[in-house]
């Protein structure tokens, strides 16, 4: 499932081509995929210019407003969303089709139909029960301190959870706690401040990675990254841990398979493997 880095990407490698066009025909053959529906979708969106087109959360936003008339329109790639520019005809998969004034059609291909099109004339009100963005200059280490504070929940299913926080999804999780050096299976109540720290620096730092590589690549759902070959643990089973060199566990957290090095993230509290290296990240990727 695309997670933050790859939708990021994909607005990233979308949004010269989009911005300034206006939006001539709309079809939907998915049934779900319009929501309320094709017809509705394609009332409010044919004959707007897009302003602007950016992620929010793991969300492409295509800003529709005209003089006086907000709208937005909002692509949710769910499982196996893929947003591809026409290029010989109809591409596979592809169930859901923008026709511009100007230039290919875009499509948004999806195999197994989850993803979501629908409109907004208040894109704060639709956002509002999406959590922080976690590459937000005010998402600080405070700022998750505070997020954290009372809660008493299983620290992965959290991380997952879009009204805490957004753009997270499997991948990223596992790999912003191995290298926070925490178990996914432990309760937040337990974390303490330096952990937090860690989770942080980890999250951030994760997400910029997977942004400079344009996502993961794991599978023909998305085939344009290259994140993949600087993962450390996700999809890394029985493989050494770059850290410790012991093998790499999957797990089941909260229903989701789960990459970690059961030594180095630990965090019984009679055997804290705390790292004192200010800079696990680096450490580690001069293993690798
Ligand atoms: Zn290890």
């Amino acid at each position: 499932m695309p997670e933050l880095p790859e939708v990021e990407t994909i607005a990233r490698r979308i949004e010269p081509d989009v911005v300034g066009r206006r939006i001539i025909a709309f079809e939907s053959e998915a049934c779900r995929h319009a929501v309320p529906s094709a017809a509705e979708v394609r009332a409010a969106i044919v004959g707007r210019t897009v302003r602007a087109l950016f992620r929010r959360g793991k969300l492409l936003v295509f800003e529709l407003s005209e003089a006086g008339r907000p709208l937005w329109q909002t692509v949710h790639l769910r499982m196996s969303g893929r947003i591809e520019w026409e290029v010989d005809g109809r591409p596979r998969h592809g169930y859901t089709m923008w026709r511009f004034d100007q230039g290919p059609a875009l499509w948004f291909c999806d195999s197994r139909k989850f993803g979501r099109v629908t409109v907004t004339t208040d894109l704060e009100k639709t956002m509002a029960r999406l959590g922080p963005e976690p590459l937000a200059p005010d998402f600080t280490a405070a700022r998750l301190r505070a997020m954290l504070s009372g809660r008493k929940r299983v620290l992965k299913p959290l991380l997952l959870d879009q009204s805490f926080l957004v753009g997270l999804g499997n991948i990223y999780v596992d790999e912003a706690l191995f290298r926070a050096g925490l178990d996914p299976r432990m309760n937040t109540a337990a974390l303490t401040d330096q952990d937090i720290g860690r989770l942080h620096r980890a999250i951030r730092a994760v997400l910029r990675e997977g942004i400079r590589y344009n996502g993961t690549t794991f599978d023909w759902i998305y085939p344009e990254g290259n994140m993949q070959a600087y993962l450390r643990v996700y999809g890394r089973k029985g493989r050494p841990c770059p850290r410790c060199r012991a093998p790499i566990a999957r797990i089941v957290v909260g229903q989701r398979g789960t990459h970690l090095c059961l030594r180095c993230q630990d965090t019984d509290a009679d055997s804290v493997p705390r790292r004192s290296s200010p800079s696990p990240d680096r450490q580690s990727r001069d293993q690798q």
